[in-house]
């Protein structure tokens, strides 16, 4: 079948929910990928901040094939072996008590949401409890995920929403102030905004939510689904301000294409009991094989020392365009999760990007993203660099 065979049979058979480049993606080798007429792009989007490791790492690969060789799923109703280890190592890195394995980033979020309602409720026993929530964050598409989601766009058709969700401004501390009450349950932010437009937190801001949540016994919940696993030079993003959440959401580069989230609550957090919550696929053998040889790579790898070699790297790459061109305002993010700022349209950049054989996402209408295999060198983003330029002009 041709490329365009392919497209024309998706376009009529798959929900039109997305709209697609124009290329089909073939397979991956390293940070390239090759669509089906052998056209060779190089990946700074990564399936969206998922390949940590790039395409066709061999020990990833075979640790998969063997578990599937092994068994692939169990349901929750007994115990399994990678889900036993991934949910000890899990716990120990990010210093959480308690892990729930999901399938998606989403089902991760509604984790920490019920958690929050189930820890307000075991308090005072009523059930109209406030989640405070960030304008231009992204937490997913259920209704729950959807509801703490601060896009109207994404929001509107789909009202009603769960009730109770109020929205302050990211980085601004007396916003959040403002909306809380002695109905709040949880606050929920991305340490670093993905979706949103890669905004990073401020250290006064991280440690000022951190402390109106103990003052008031609210849980704080940081989603790291794509700030995560290393992205910002550290394992964690929140190590950055040396702020512990009570409820940790990590999915994306968890599993590195196998799908697999999770949610890890303190003990003091851990309202869910038995009958609360529940998955079939979620924790499976399959999924968490594949979180034990991530964590594998993670610790065999200088994977965060690279991230802190080359971040500063291609920022100075990118003040250079910055520079150069009227239409690049500036960037902004933390390690390998970069927005470059635009004055035009980003999508017609991403294109002339991906005729070129550079794949890069956006964040909103005007940031271009770039969330690269953290195995990156400088030689790519060099070569980045080179096929950006070309698109900017
Ligand atoms: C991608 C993302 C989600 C949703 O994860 P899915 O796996 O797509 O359901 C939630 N929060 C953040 C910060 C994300 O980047």
């Amino acid at each position: 079948m041709t490329t365009k065979e392919y497209i024309d049979m998706s376009e009529e058979n798959l929900l039109h929910t997305y709209n697609r480049f124009q290329i089909v993606i073939e397979k991956g080798e390293g940070v390239y990928l090759y669509d089906s007429e052998g056209k060779k792009y190089l990946d700074f989007a990564a399936g969206i901040a998922v390949y940590a490791f790039g395409y066709g790492n061999k020990k990833y690969n075979d640790a998969i094939k063997a578990q599937i060789d092994k068994i692939i799923h169990t349901s929750n109703l007994f115990y399994n072996e990678p889900a036993a280890v991934a949910a000890k190592r899990l716990t120990d890195i990010t210093g959480m008590d308690r892990v729930f394995f999901t399938n998606s980033g989403t089902e991760a979020i509604e984790g920490a949401v019920k958690t929050a309602r189930r820890y307000a409720y075991d308090k005072d026993g009523t059930t109209d409890h406030e989640i405070i929530a960030m304008k231009h964050s992204f937490h997913g598409r259920s209704m729950g995920a959807l509801s703490v989601t601060g896009n109207d766009k994404y929001q509107e058709p789909f009202k009603p929403l769960i009730g109770g969700v109020r929205f302050a401004e990211f980085n601004n501390l007396e916003s959040v102030k403002e909306l809380v009450t002695d109905k709040t349950c949880a606050i929920i932010l991305e340490p670093v905004q993905g979706e949103g437009g890669i905004y990073p937190a401020t250290e006064e801001f991280i440690k000022g939510v951190r402390k109106i949540c103990d003052d008031n016994d609210i849980l704080l919940i940081f989603d790291e689904i794509q700030c995560g696993m290393g992205r910002t030079g550290k394992m964690f993003a929140h190590e950055y301000y040396g702020v512990k959440p009570d409820v940790l959401t990590l999915a994306k580069a968890l599993g590195c294409g196998i799908p697999v989230g999770a949610f890890l609550t303190t003990e003091k957090a851990a309202s869910l009991k038995p009958g609360d919550h529940g998955t079939t696929y979620g924790g499976n053998p399959l999924a968490t094989a594949a979180v034990n040889v991530v964590l594998d790579l993670f610790e065999e790898t200088d994977v965060l020392d690279n991230v802190n070699e080359v971040s500063p790297y291609l920022e100075k790459k990118l003040d250079e365009l910055t520079e150069e061109f009227d239409i690049v305002r500036g960037h902004r993010g933390k390690g390998l999760i970069q927005g470059l700022i635009l004055d035009v349209p980003v999508g017609e950049v991403i294109q002339k990007c991906i005729a070129e054989g550079l794949l890069v996402i956006s964040a909103g209408s005007d940031v271009l993203r770039m969330v690269p295999p953290l195995t990156i060198g400088k030689e790519h983003v060099d070569e980045m660099i080179g096929i950006l330029r070309k698109a900017l002009q």
